[in-house]
């Protein structure tokens, strides 16, 4: 393939990227976006096989083809209440891959440079390995936190600001011995690759459970930045955009993320900031009152009687895969003259806009599904809001308890309506593990059960009016 094919080929598949994210940032061209983004990676991948004269070589094939099944199959098992972990464990792999270009890059260089330019290279390199190490072992932890296998609450090791700090300091220092050590300086760079790996885990395991969907954003941003980083050492230009794609929409979506929970990034990034050394978080004030529990026939009595009608949805509706009975009993209401309308909050879910993609495969009109800003106001002239497996995004604590875990984030003022039904399994607490006073307030009640079961049985309560 003739170098001004491959550059017209990379600009098609930067397009693609392009296109495809911008397709993204809506759920009515998601779809498209997503189909643009697979065939720029289509494009891309022949590209780089043809150019480098590796298109019938049968381990190429072999990988690809691998690599091909085994992403599709995981890809196609993985329920959407487990995509973080897949998408952090991916991360993971775009670390990996940074680091191990980097080191083979450091042992044999593609080509030999001198000079100023050998120094760029030396940093860039250097610079790659740091990024995606702290990448590869961070998006560990994270997995090991979003799966449950390690506990989402911060670990705060005593001075480990100071921790930071030196470990970073030492990743500078090693960075200078490298840069002027060139060829020889392997050991350096190993050692910072270790530092480096110790420095993303300590990072992941400082930050508390609300704080995760951050964290998972700008994993995701520093895995662009990787790759990235990888395009500058294999001298690859769509690497590089790419990678800069990712890292820069990554960062911007942190940023929105934390906007979303009132949170300086980089008090999150440092994990828990300001919490007193060695201290195990606050748990929050103990709450008073009770949780009254309902019927589906009291629900539907009181759906009967309203006239505007609130649905907030959350992570339950997803596990329970509630979404939809949840379109049929809107259909029902909105056919009787009825309001409703859903409210969602940025972080309700696992995922960044998880509520988002569950309403549009239930194929509910976008003109109903409202973000938290919104509606937020709406709640005092409501009838009934319907808490559909939600649990810390309806906190009332987040604003009145300074001593909660989850202070200061925005939630759906859910208890300004005149009802509200709670659908919940149990007295679960949600992904903070915060206690939530909304389920103890007068005008609650709980509607025990599965969600599927419990919207199941209004829906057939419903029908048969
Ligand atoms: P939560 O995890 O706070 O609460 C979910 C509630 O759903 C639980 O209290 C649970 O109670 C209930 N539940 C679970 N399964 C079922 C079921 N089958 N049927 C009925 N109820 C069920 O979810 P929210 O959506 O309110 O908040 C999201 C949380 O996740 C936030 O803390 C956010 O920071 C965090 N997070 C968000 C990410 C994102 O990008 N959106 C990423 C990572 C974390 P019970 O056990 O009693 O049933």
């Amino acid at each position: 393939m003739t170098t001004s094919l491959l550059s017209t080929t990379y600009i098609a598949a930067a397009v693609l990227f392009i296109l495809s994210l911008k397709g993204l940032s809506h759920p009515e061209t998601a779809r498209r976006g997503n189909q643009f983004g697979a065939i720029g990676m289509l494009i891309a991948v022949l590209a780089v096989a043809f150019h480098a004269g590796v298109i019938a070589s049968p381990t190429f094939l072999g990988a690809i083809a691998l690599a091909a099944v085994i992403g599709a199959f995981v890809a196609s098992r993985v329920a959407m209440t487990s995509m973080p972990q897949l998408v952090a464990i991916l991360h993971s792999f775009v670390g990996v891959a940074a680091v191990l270009v980097g080191i083979s890059n450091h042992l044999a260089p593609a080509v030999e440079l001198a000079g100023s330019e050998r120094t760029i290279h030396d940093v860039e390199t250097y610079l790659g390995i740091f990024i995606g190490s702290l990448t590869f072992t961070g998006s560990i932890i994270a997995w090991g936190k979003l799966q449950g296998v390690i506990r989402s609450k911060p670990l705060m090791l005593p001075g480990r600001h100071l921790l930071n700090i030196g470990m970073v300091v030492a990743c500078v220092w090693l960075g200078v011995a490298y840069v002027q050590g060139g060829h020889e300086a392997l050991p350096e760079l190993l050692i910072m690759t270790a530092i480096s790996g110790v420095i993303g885990v300590h990072l992941v395991m400082a930050i508390g459970g609300a704080d995760m969907p951050v964290v998972v954003s700008m994993l995701n941003s520093y895995s662009g930045w990787a790759a990235s980083a990888a395009g500058f050492m294999l001298s690859n230009d769509l690497l590089i955009i790419t990678g800069a794609l990712v890292g820069s929409s990554g960062a911007i979506l942190s940023y929105i993320m934390c906007r979303a929970m009132n949170r300086s990034f980089v008090s999150v990034i440092l994990g828990g900031f300001g919490a007193e050394e060695g201290a195990a978080p606050a748990g929050g004030a103990a709450v008073e009152g009770e949780m009254v529990a309902t019927t589906a026939e009291e629900v539907v009595a009181k759906l009967e009687a309203a006239s505007s009608v609130v649905i907030i949805p959350g992570y339950g509706m997803a596990v329970a895969q509630a979404q939809h009975p949840v379109k049929e009993i809107t259909e029902i209401l909105r056919s009787q003259g009825k309001e409703v309308r859903f409210a969602i909050h940025p972080v309700a879910g696992r995922l960044p806009g998880h509520m988002n993609v569950l309403l549009a495969e239930a194929n509910l009109p976008y003109d109903i599904v409202l973000e938290m800003d919104e509606i937020n106001d709406d709640f005092p002239t409501t009838d009934v809001v319907l808490v559909i497996g939600a649990n810390d995004i309806v906190n009332p604590s987040a604003l009145d308890d300074p001593s909660s875990p989850i202070a200061g984030m925005p939630v759906l003022h859910a208890w300004e309506a005149a009802d509200c039904i709670a659908f919940k399994r149990g007295k679960g607490a949600g992904y903070a593990g915060v206690e939530n006073p909304l389920f103890f307030k007068a005008k609650t009640r709980m509607l025990y059960g599965d969600a599927k079961k419990s919207v199941d049985a209004i829906l057939q309560l419903l029908r048969a009016q």
